[in-house]
């Protein structure tokens, strides 16, 4: 199921500390339909967090921004950390990082390999669609339930709101039942 969260975050957000007067669409927007647990409130974090992280994007190539924000589920190593990660390009192209692995792998370094995602946030500065790649669904997997709620950006830049089992419905497993 694709949800639209909202409009286009607007970037003069970026670094800026969220206030309870914020404008932005996502605190206008509480729709029941969402298959998020989180609040507009915490996806406007999770979206600020992406953001920032796509500003230190390597993107010579391609001069494609992306920045992904992953917040894990609470455990005994951390209270429910919001991790970012941007893309980081190669001249031999196929040994590109995108965002999305580049936060996971943030995470599991600094927390450790229980780490379990609750939700991903992925953009980019680019003003452009952006949903994770397939390796990134896959990666994302491997720490995350298919009830893991995905927000990307759509072609006419609103916050499209998804699962992960609504992304990657054939998901690889070793697990066979
Ligand atoms: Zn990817």
């Amino acid at each position: 199921m694709l949800v639209i969260v909202s409009a286009q975050f607007p970037a003069t957000r970026v670094g800026k500390t969220l206030a309870t007067t914020c404008l932005c669409v996502a605190h206008k927007v509480r729709s029941s339909s969402m298959p998020s647990a989180l609040t507009p409130d915490e996806i406007a974090i999770l979206h600020d967090h992406a953001i920032e992280a796509a500003q230190n994007s390597y993107s010579p190539y391609s001069h494609f921004r992306v920045g992904a924000a992953i917040l894990l589920h609470p455990d005994d190593r951390q209270s429910g950390k919001i991790v970012a990660g941007t893309n980081v390009e190669n001249a031999s192209y196929r040994l590109t990082s995108c965002a999305e692995q580049a936060a996971i792998a943030a995470a599991v370094t600094l927390y450790g390999p229980a780490i379990r995602i609750q939700a991903v946030a992925v953009v980019n500065l680019n003003g452009s669609a952006c949903m994770p790649c397939g390796a990134c669904r896959q990666t994302i997997l491997e720490f995350a339930s298919p009830e893991t709620p995905i927000f990307y950006p759509s072609a006419t830049g609103d916050t499209i709101s998804t699962t992960l089992a609504d992304l990657l419905p054939a998901a690889f497993s070793l697990i066979h039942k």
